[in-house]
Order: structure tokens, then sequence, then C-alpha cells
């Protein structure tokens, strides 16, 4: 059963993450295809009505319906799981679409959720907007202040959800001390954990219930497809998320999840290699300007933290240009071989504002509170040459005059 290795526990258990990046939780096909095959189906047909009852009544194994299961999705999910260590994953049409899930599948009215308060803007919207008009009462705090977590407990909080390292502030979270706050209160911990990736943080190892991923950033890795992913426990799983995921319809693309199962071959070394890119660009920009925040440098908030909870200090840099968005944006006009956009996690290096673009949307007042400035500046540390980022960027802060 050769074609069933990525499947069966005993033999992927014992491998290491890069073996299962590469083989694990793929199965094939009677074909006998040799790279995973696209099944670009919505529903699969039986030979006859009493495998259909079956399957439905789950006590036949089969897929019914793309929304619900799909054989290239499942392989997607399979190796995510493995990558977590986690029991389950459910793959979505976009990172939004799992943060919904993780989240909504688990609250009803008359719950509070309490968060970190630096969120990408859409967390940070759901949090300020979508909870509260469904009576789930919501508080935000400082993410890395262990005060203000506890402070804000109440009696009726049953989900902690933070970013692992905010968007775009990287301000980091100490995983396993909020899981023991949670966990005292009976609460779950829901970790967005896109800027750390899954190579180099697992929030399960450090007590979280729930990790969630846009896979549109680092695992498809460039900037093709739109995806998402939802890992857990299988307890978890039944009670809360596959009832919600399977009937509210948020499934990803077969397509799409091909596009990610196949980039996942290539997920370890990529985010290696922009780790060292990284490192070299946020040290030559420290010389350069007062607030440059990478993990691995000494000036980095919680530098210790970072050493305890990650592996690397990943690919993204966020500094602050003094001049506020003027001399932001004179700084990103500049720029040679970075790309101005929104994505990240991608081969190519990306500037963004994000005050004027990812966090628009928040009122100015929300947006100042949770740390972005005028002149702040996310950049995505692509696979380029580490030394030709650097020269990029140190001509565009002469270019504007820093
Ligand atoms: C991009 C992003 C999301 C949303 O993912 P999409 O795939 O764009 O829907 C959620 N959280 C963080 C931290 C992100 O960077």
């Amino acid at each position: 059963m050769k074609h069933k290795t990525g499947t069966d526990k005993s033999i992927t258990s014992k491998w290491s993450r890069k073996t299962q990046l590469v083989r694990g939780g793929s199965f094939r096909s009677d074909m006998g295809e040799m790279s995973e095959a696209l099944f670009l189906t919505s529903a699969f047909a039986v030979e006859e009505a009493e495998e259909a009852e079956g399957r439905f009544d789950g006590s036949r194994e089969g897929f019914v319906y793309s929304r619900q299961e799909n054989p290239t999705v499942k392989m997607f999910e399979n190796r995510m799981a493995l990558l977590e260590g986690a029991d389950v994953g459910r793959a979505t049409a976009t990172g939004m679409a799992a943060m919904h899930a993780a989240i909504f599948c688990q609250v009803k009215s008359g719950d509070h959720v309490l968060a970190s308060k630096a969120l990408f803007g859409s967390n940070r919207w759901f949090m300020d907007e979508l909870l509260p008009r469904f009576g789930v009462e919501t508080t935000v705090v400082d993410g890395p202040n262990l005060d203000e977590w506890k402070a804000g407990i109440q009696d009726n909080t049953t989900v902690f959800f933070a970013e692992s390292m905010a968007n775009p502030t990287l301000d980091m979270v100490d995983i396993q001390a909020l899981a023991d706050l949670a966990h005292n209160v009976g609460a779950r911990l829901v970790i967005d954990n896109v800027f750390s990736t899954p190579v180099l943080l697992n929030p399960l190892d450090f007590g979280a219930d729930v990790v969630a991923y846009s896979t549109t950033k680092h695992v498809d890795g460039q900037g093709r497809c739109m995806g998402g992913i939802v890992l857990c426990s299988q307890a978890f799983d039944e009670e809360f998320l596959y009832p919600f995921f399977r009937h509210t319809g948020s499934a990803i693309s077969p397509f799409n999840a091909w596009v990610h199962l196949k980039a996942l071959e290539t997920l370890d070394m990529r985010i290696h290699a922009m780790c060292d890119n990284a490192e070299k660009v946020a040290a030559a920009l420290a010389e350069r300007l007062e607030d440059v925040r990478y993990p691995s440098l000494p000036s980095y908030a919680q530098y210790d933290l970072a050493k305890k909870q990650m592996k690397r200090g990943g690919n993204m840099v966020t500094l602050s240009i003094p001049g506020g968005k003027d001399q932001a944006f004179k700084f990103m006009n500049a720029l040679e071989i970075f790309d101005i956009t929104n994505n990240l996690g991608d081969s190519r290096s990306i500037a963004t504002h994000n005050w004027t673009t990812t966090h628009k949307a928040l009122p100015e007042e929300t947006r100042r509170e949770l740390g972005v400035n005028t002149g702040m500046i996310r950049m995505s540390i692509g696979l380029e040459d580490g030394d030709d980022l650097v020269k990029d960027l140190m001509h565009a802060l002469d270019q504007a005059g820093i």
C-alpha cells in the first residue's frame, strides 16, 4: 500500500517536518499519478443508492460533495495538520474565511471575546463591528501586557483571540501564558499565526486550542491563490468547526488547494531563505532608522519572548519613516525592486503603507490605538538576493532624504 503512506500516521509521525512537507498527507488514485491529482469536481457519484445513503449517514467512507470534503483539499488539509501537529485541518476560501470560521463556530449571543488590540484590519473589524451585532461582547487589550488580559476577563469570556505576531506592528503575544489564562477560566485560545508561519512557530505546542492561517501568504508563497485553514483537535472539529464549516460553505477551491499543496513542498526552504534576507535587511535599516522592528534585532521589544517562542524572526520587517506619510511615500516611490502592494509572504519583496491601505477601514483613533502611525511601512522580505534588497532600501532612504 505504498500509495497510502502519506496518510498512515504510524509512518508519517516518524518523519521530520521537512519530509512531512514534501510527502505528508498525500494519497494516490488508481492511476498511480506521481504528483497529487487535482480533483476539480463538485460532487462524487456512486454506483448504488445504498452507497449514497451510507456516505450521508457516515456509516460508509467516501467523498460526497466538495463544500464538505474533496480529495485534493483533503491532501492539503492533511499536510497542514501534520506540519502544525493538529488532528484536523479545514481549508477555507481565504484567510478571513478561516478567521471567521475559527471564531464564529464557537460563540453565541451572550459570550465575551477578549482580543489583542493590534490586529489585521479585518480581524479588528470582527471585534469592533461584527461580533457585537450578534450579541457577542468584545474587549481589546494590549497584546504583550498580560495584566491587561487578566483584567479583561469576564464571567462570560469564552474565547481569547490574538495574532501571534501582529500585522503590522509585530507585537508578539506569549502564547503559553495566554493559553494558561484562558484555560483557567474555561475559555479557548485562538491564534492567527500568519506572520509567524507554521515553519517557525506552532501555537498548539504552546497550548493554543485553535490555529488559523491565511494560506494566501507564505504557504502559497508566490502570490497566486487565495486560501486559508483552521487547525484544531478532533473534539473541537466535531463539536464546533465541522458543522459550521460544512453548513456555511467557506470551502477552498480544489484548484487553489492543489497549488497550495504543491507549494508546501518548498515552504521550509523558502521561509529560511526569507529569514536570511530579512535578518540582513533589518540590520541594515536599523543603522539608519530609529524604529525598525524585527524579532531577532536586540532592540525588538519582546526579544526574549521571540527567542523562546520562534525558531527564527520570520520575513516581516516593520519600520517607521520619521517624516510621516509624505516622506514614507517618497521612500516607497524610490524603491526599484520592492513592489507596492498589500500582499505578503510572496517570493517578491513588498512594501505596504498600512495607514492608507490595510488599516484604512478602521477609524483614525483605532489605527493609532493599535500602534499604526502615518510613517509606518510594513516590508515583506522575499527571495531576491539579500544584498540587492539592502542596496535598494538604502538608495530609497537617500532619495527620500532620510
Ligand atoms: C492577510 C491576513 C489575513 C487575511 O487573509 P486573506 O487570505 O487575505 O483573507 C488574516 N490575518 C493576517 C495576520 C493576515 O496577514
